[in-house]
């Protein structure tokens, strides 16, 4: 069996070595800007990886606000004919889809669920929202700390 020997100097380096020191150079230098110190962005950060637990993206989410109102169906032999009637109970989803606004009729049977995927809906994106919100004061920190670099421990 012949002996291990250390590397020959010269690999150290070698032309794989540079590349590799500058990349991680690269990654420290991109890290180091774009992750702020000090006890408000520890606490953005803990809120943001917090919310993003809680919400691996729901599958059934629904978007828009579910309403209800109270139609006549116009038939004379209706009971919703009377005046003293309230009429129908209608229920609806309004909601948009690429710029375009939809309603929808939702039948009694459907309320309760669908109320159920609405209200997650606007957690999720209630959610979202307050991610993106954090990261953008993040950046702003990281962008004043860039800045004054002595002042980071206050
Ligand atoms: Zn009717």
């Amino acid at each position: 069996m012949r002996p291990v020997r250390p590397p020959p100097r010269q690999a150290l380096f070698s032309h794989s070595k540079q590349r590799l020191v500058f990349l991680f150079f690269l990654w420290y230098t991109y890290h180091k800007m774009t992750e702020p110190q000090g006890p408000q962005a520890a606490r953005l950060r803990q809120h943001k990886f917090e919310l993003l637990h809680r919400f691996p993206i729901p599958p059934d989410l629904l978007p828009g606000s579910l309403s209800f109102s109270h139609l006549r169906c116009g038939k004379p032999t209706c009971h919703c004919a009377k005046a003293k009637d309230p009429g129908h109970e209608v229920w609806s989803l309004t909601f948009m889809v690429a710029g375009h606004k939809h309603v929808q009729h939702i039948p009694k049977p459907w309320v309760e669920q669908v109320r159920k995927r609405v209200e997650a809906g606007r957690a999720f994106q209630d959610a979202v929202r307050e991610v993106l919100a954090a990261n953008a004061q993040l950046l702003v920190l990281a962008r004043r700390q860039q800045k004054s670099p002595k002042k980071r421990r206050s």
